[in-house]
């Protein structure tokens, strides 16, 4: 028995996969993301609208909503604006109107400011700080100071989500949709190097107004996180006949990245994105569609963000997982069944050799459009589908990253896309086919 070692490293030399096996051992070392003892899976949104900008609803009372729901921590991201300042606001003015006050009023009674201006009724808006000092619980709910940073590039709308920002951060502009996307990236991480707190951004939506193709995204420094799945209604996570789904978007560069450009791959969030907190469930962008959950050992931001620049969570619009175990050599996912869903477990990547050309996309008017390149079905193949709770996909060798997508048999609740079904996005691991 003590010689099959030997053979195995010669078997696989001459197969010319020995990497596989040395990296398997370094990564074998890795934990599978499982709750333990000193681990939890943390429940979050990340992308939130209040009174602060164009939501309909105040921080306190969406703080309450979401706590209610049994998230862990809220991420809240006005559009270029932190909740830091006096602000008194006239209440028929604001997008929840009389309503919105009245429910505030009876919530928080005792919390209200409010005076009486020119015989207009105004509020005062409560500050992320005071929100979170009467609404967190440590290890139990966290508030997190975000913000929309709102750019754009002619008319593409170019929207990036920071977490955890100490100070406002004013959009960046630049020369072209990619150099908005990067200037942008570059004014978080100088400020995350001035001022040591932890914080990352992401890049949201890409296709809300079909602003930004994946040619666009892949080249980014320094991006680590972008929306696969986003809640708001208007934003077509699905694309259409002429643009890539978001999913697509994922795939095209993770390939990229990975295979030609030597980046870091990129890791897929699902948020809410909402506006609308007073009729749940209708049309409009409301909470509770999109979700991470991350894997940490406290509810801090550090934690929070350390463990999602690992890859520490997954993201969700309804399906929970009990562990993903990951390493060089196999991807497995454990869904944590509920009632007599059944659930689809797709593995998808890209292998080497696969076709890096693009193909651009013709109008009616014969012009190029600017829409995400078509390249072929050899870049984010779905390489094994398994109908089960449960399942592993052992790397052949070839695969330059693997994720996995699972899909439950039941109809998303309040869906951003009607027809849209529960599903869970494990983050991709980089596989032996990548380039050296
Ligand atoms: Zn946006
Ligand atoms: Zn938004």
């Amino acid at each position: 028995m003590k010689h099959l070692p030997i053979l195995g490293v010669v078997m696989a030399s001459l197969l010319g996969v020995a990497i596989v096996l040395s990296s398997a051992v370094d990564s074998a070392e890795g934990k599978p993301l499982e709750a333990g003892p000193s681990l939890h899976w943390y429940k979050g949104n990340m992308h939130t609208h209040s009174h602060w900008s164009d939501g309909d609803d105040y921080l306190e009372m969406i703080a309450t909503w979401y706590d209610d729901h049994d998230y862990d921590f809220l991420v809240f991201t006005d559009h270029n604006v932190l909740a830091n300042k006096e602000r008194w606001v006239d209440v028929d003015k604001t997008k929840g109107g009389k309503p919105a006050y009245e429910k505030l009023k009876a919530k928080f009674p005792d919390w209200i400011e409010e005076r009486t201006q020119e015989e207009v009724l105004q509020v005062r808006l409560r500050t992320f700080a005071e929100v979170s000092e009467k609404l967190a619980r440590a290890d139990e709910f966290l508030l997190i100071q975000g913000e929309e940073i709102s750019d754009q590039f002619h008319r593409h709308p170019i929207h990036m989500n920071v977490h955890n920002v100490p100070e406002l951060l004013t959009p960046r502009g630049g020369e072209s949709v990619r150099e908005v996307i990067q200037n942008n990236v570059d004014a978080v991480r100088a400020l995350r190097e001035r001022t040591g707190e932890p914080m990352f951004v992401h890049l949201n939506h890409p296709n809300f107004g079909y602003a930004v193709t994946a040619e666009d995204l892949f080249p980014i420094v320094g991006e680590k996180f972008f929306e696969v799945y986003n809640g708001h209604p208007g934003v077509h996570n699905s694309g259409d006949g002429q643009h890539a789904s978001t999913e697509r978007i994922w795939d095209i560069v993770l390939t990229k990245r990975l295979a030609e450009l030597d980046l870091p791959v990129m890791y897929g969030l699902a948020v809410d994105d909402g506006h609308n907190y007073h009729k749940i469930p209708s049309r409009a962008s409301e909470p509770g569609r999109g979700w991470v959950m991350v894997l940490a050992n406290e509810l801090t931001p550090a934690t929070l963000v350390e463990a999602m620049e690992d890859g520490k969570f997954y993201s969700s619009s309804g399906v929970t997982l009990k562990r993903v175990e990951s390493s060089s050599r196999e991807l497995s996912v454990d869904v944590d069944v509920v009632g007599d869903e059944t659930y689809t477990i797709e593995f998808i990547g890209t292998r080497k050799g696969y076709n890096p050309e693009g193909k651009p996309v013709v109008g009616k008017d014969g012009d190029e459009l600017p829409a995400t390149l078509v390249y072929d079905g050899t870049i984010g193949e779905v390489l094994e589908t398994v109908e089960g709770p449960k399942a592993t996909y052992t790397f052949h060798g070839n695969e330059i990253y693997v994720r996995a997508r699972i899909t439950s048999s039941m109809a998303h609740p309040n869906p951003s896309e009607l027809g849209d079904p529960q599903r869970a996005w494990i983050q991709p691991v980089v596989g032996p086919g990548k380039p050296q």
